[in-house]
């Protein structure tokens, strides 16, 4: 038994971000262990993915078709996993940390007397999987026992996609037995967390506003902010409560996980439930008037002050800088 089976997710786009972040992992995993990595997904409409890696590549992909498998059901995903997994005897699979994921792989998993390691922030030598605790307050190594295979999935914007490279992987077919009778489960529409007019995941640059700008008349100050940086707007979850901008918008853990090159947050503590959907930006930068904010103990700048005279600021020298 060895090697790393990455798993892409199994929806219309692939959720391409999350298997490139989860390649990541998987290539630092590989680092660690010396093991070689590979990859599996489900059907024919995620095998661009393949073709498409950044980074360098995974030797073999494997390709799992059956008709009972086109659409969703956590019974056929892990009936197909388990032939495959069985097949190849890999020491680590990775998943991507998403609601599919959360479904079927702790199932999966008890299939080989495993458990799930779920929400993988990082990994360490021996290995040891680190995931955080009690809404953050806590982080934990996990360093699992006894032979593979150990399931893992990897937390969205935990660890940066590698850049450049890349390169196609041989594509192998499998095709798992299973039986209609073995489906129990008839799928719905497919749960979207949010309505996708905006893709906070997917931005390079984030402004995001909280309690602090005080009263929805003021947001056109941070808009005008974010507009000048070419950003996308976003917010703290009482800004989403409030109702003064969309549900969509909110930065967390009951809300959208981002990784962007430049998140600035606005007027926003820092609770630990903001924490865990930001502090994988590339660059953070805060502005509150409270110097003690937690804010800053993830920023890379901070600027302690009142955001009704740093904001108009910042927007204007962004505007004189272009
Ligand atoms: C189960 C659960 C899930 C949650 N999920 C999320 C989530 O997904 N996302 C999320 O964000 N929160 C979430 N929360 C809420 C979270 O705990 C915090 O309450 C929330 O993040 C606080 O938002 P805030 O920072 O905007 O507001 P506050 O904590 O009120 O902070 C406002 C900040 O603005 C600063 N400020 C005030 N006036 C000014 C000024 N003039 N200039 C500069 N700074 C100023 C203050 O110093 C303060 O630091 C969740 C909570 C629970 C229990």
């Amino acid at each position: 038994m060895s090697g790393i089976l990455v798993v892409q997710e199994a929806r219309g786009d692939g959720n391409a971000r999350a298997f490139q972040e989860t390649l990541a992992a998987g290539r630092l995993l590989a680092g660690l262990t010396g093991q070689a990595m590979e990859a599996a997904g489900i059907g024919d409409q995620n095998k661009d993915l393949f073709l498409h890696v950044t980074g360098t590549p995974p030797a073999r992909a494997h390709a799992i078709r059956h008709p009972l498998l086109e659409k969703y059901t956590s019974d056929g995903y892990v009936l197909a996993f388990e032939q495959l997994i069985k097949k190849l005897a890999p020491d680590y699979v990775l998943f991507p940390h998403s609601y599919q994921v959360r479904d079927y792989v702790p199932r999966l998993a008890t299939r080989f007397g495993k458990v799930m390691i779920s929400d993988v922030t990082a990994i360490e030598a021996g290995p040891g999987f680190v995931r955080q605790l009690f809404q953050g307050k806590l982080s934990a190594t996990y360093r699992p026992a006894g032979s593979g295979p150990c399931f893992v999935s990897i937390q969205s914007g935990a660890f940066r996609a590698d850049a450049g490279g890349g390169g196609a992987m041989d594509i192998e077919e499998f095709a798992p037995e299973i039986d209609a009778a073995q489906i129990r489960t008839k799928p719905g529409e497919p749960f979207r967390g949010a309505a996708q007019t905006v893709d906070l995941g997917s931005a390079q640059r984030i402004v995001s506003v909280g309690r602090g700008i005080k009263e929805a008349e003021n947001l056109p100050l941070v808009q005008a902010l974010a507009e000048a940086l070419g950003a996308e707007l976003a917010a703290s979850r009482p800004i989403c409560d409030n109702g003064w901008l969309p549900m969509e918008r909110q930065v967390g853990s009951s809300g959208h996980t981002v990784a962007p090159k430049l998140y600035l947050a606005v007027g926003i503590s820092g609770a630990i439930q903001h924490l865990v959907g930001m502090k994988g930006s590339q660059c953070i930068v805060a502005i509150n008037k409270d110097p003690d904010a937690p804010i800053f103990e993830v920023a890379d700048y901070g600027i302690v002050g009142d955001l009704f005279e740093v904001v108009p600021a910042l927007t204007e020298a962004v505007k004189a800088a272009k």
